[in-house]
């Protein structure tokens, strides 16, 4: 019916203001109300927008000239930042990247999970919203003859071979990109060729301790025999001395994922160590660990408070990775139980606990949902659970496991707001209330929104 039909063309030159933005961070403005969603586009701006794809109930456009400016819209610095695509948000203030994350958590909460009038806070940002990554891994290509350093492009594998430095990652990483790039190429180190499967350097990923500024280069190469490898390290080495940990690890696949199985201790120490809050971290080459430990710091310390343990609580951390939450849970608890899937991080996990003198942190694999029932059969009561799930958020058994434990609290940490909501909407149904929700900002420049929720048991019956 013509009713129906979307009132633009494939092509068709459009004026458009936006009035809203999606999580993804483009513009949404609409044409007899039917929303286009335009990359770039700032709520309050005139744009004229091409229209590239036309759906039945939405269309996408492409932001060709900006008519009227929002006074949120500014420079973004890095060079790349329309090519590359890691950052989506560096074309707007960050008053308004921290504005867009509250709303959304408010927004999801509100339609997905039914919850609103709850206070949910100011999204806490950075003092300085830059340089905030602790790690890099970058990819190796060769350009001319000569090896080339950069992300890949927007949905593409084409590395940007203009990119001079990521101003999201912290200044020292950054430079040893450089430098490892540098003398490997001198040292005619040849890059890895993806079509052709040959070639050696495939990445060089960097990681610095954000207190101890300890780092760790980790060079990923196709094949174990590296020539000049050793000269490759003595010269990082000599000139580099907050340089603690080479490491090689050898990834003969083809295949996307950036490390392979084995890796090899070329220089230094195995691990680097780092610090959030009082709790130090042993860091190995493969260990999972939070990119931002200052933003870490602020979340935990509200996971913390919303916990309120006085130090006679039982509580459980699900979803518990290296034991980051968990050991500083058990500074304020009486008994940490941690559960996660991945083996490797709960040795971190144990590691990490014995480093710090935590006797009162105990670790196990398994999946949450799987572990929880049997907890509940060994008579295990806790007091408060806390959860750090991944995006697809909790199984819904592990939920219905947790309504039956019937802890007094729970903490949901969640770098989803969508997954958040619908959990806590399952949770309010079992008997549960959300109090209230904090968004940090884990990643500026980037849409990731992550939020803490304290909810609570309506009646201890
Ligand atoms: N709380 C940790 C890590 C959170 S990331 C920290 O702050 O560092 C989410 C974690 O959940 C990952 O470590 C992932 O391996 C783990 N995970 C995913 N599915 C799981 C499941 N079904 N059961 C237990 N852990 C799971």
């Amino acid at each position: 019916m013509a009713k129906t039909a979307p009132p633009v063309k494939k092509n068709d030159m459009i004026e458009l203001t936006f009035e809203d933005i999606t999580h993804e961070g483009a513009g949404v403005g609409k044409i007899n109300g039917y929303p286009l969603f335009v990359p770039y586009g700032l709520p309050g701006e005139k744009a004229k927008v091409k229209v590239i794809n036309v759906k039945k109930n939405f269309g996408f456009g492409k932001l060709m000239e900006t008519l009227h400016e929002s006074e949120e819209r500014v420079t973004p610095p890095c060079n790349v930042y329309y090519k590359c695509g890691g950052c989506q948000l560096q074309h707007m203030s960050y008053k308004m990247q921290l504005e867009m994350k509250q709303n959304q958590v408010k927004n999801a909460l509100k339609k997905i999970g039914h919850i609103e009038g709850i206070p949910v806070h100011e999204t806490i940002g950075m003092d300085d919203p830059w340089r905030y990554r602790n790690k890099v891994q970058i990819p190796v290509r060769s350009k001319d003859g000569e090896l080339i350093t950069g992300f890949y492009r927007k949905r593409s594998h084409d590395i940007i071979d203009d990119m001079e430095r990521c101003i999201i990652t912290g200044e020292i990483n950054d430079r040893l990109v450089g430098a490892v790039r540098e003398i490997a190429n001198r040292l005619g180190i040849s890059a890895y060729d993806e079509s052709s499967h040959q070639g050696i350097l495939r990445h060089i990923m960097v990681r610095t301790g954000q207190v101890t500024k300890e780092t760790m280069i980790v060079i990923i190469t196709r094949k174990e025999k590296v020539p000049e490898l050793n000269r490759l390290v003595d010269e990082i080495t000599k000139t580099y001395p907050e340089v603690k940990s080479i490491v090689q690890n050898v990834n003969p696949e083809r295949t996307n994922v950036i490390l392979g199985k084995k890796s090899k201790l070329l220089w230094g120490d195995e691990y680097i160590y780092d610090k959030i809050g009082d709790i130090r971290f042993a860091i190995s080459a493969k260990s999972f660990y939070q990119v931002n430990p200052l933003q870490t710091k602020q979340l935990y310390d509200k996971a913390l408070e919303y916990a309120s343990l006085t130090g006679e609580e039982t509580v459980i951390d699900a979803y518990c990775g290296i034991g980051t939450i968990s050991l500083f849970l058990a500074q304020k608890a009486k008994k940490v139980y941690g559960v996660e899937v991945v083996p490797e991080a709960i040795s971190d996990a144990k590691a990490n606990a014995k480093l710090n003198g935590i006797d009162n942190a105990e670790f196990f694999v398994g999946e949450a949902e799987k572990v929880m029932p049997w907890w509940k059969a060994q008579g295990l009561r806790p007091d408060v659970i806390v959860v750090d799930p991944p995006r697809k958020g909790c199984e819904e058994s592990f939920l219905q496991a947790m309504i039956e434990m019937k802890p007094k609290r729970i903490v949901y940490v969640s770098c989803n707001p969508s997954t958040l909501s619908r959990d806590l909407r399952i949770l309010e149904d079992g008997g549960y209330e959300t109090n209230e929700v904090q968004p940090v900002d884990m990643f500026p420049q980037t849409t990731h929104v992550e939020a803490v929720a304290r909810i609570q048991l309506k009646e201890s019956k």
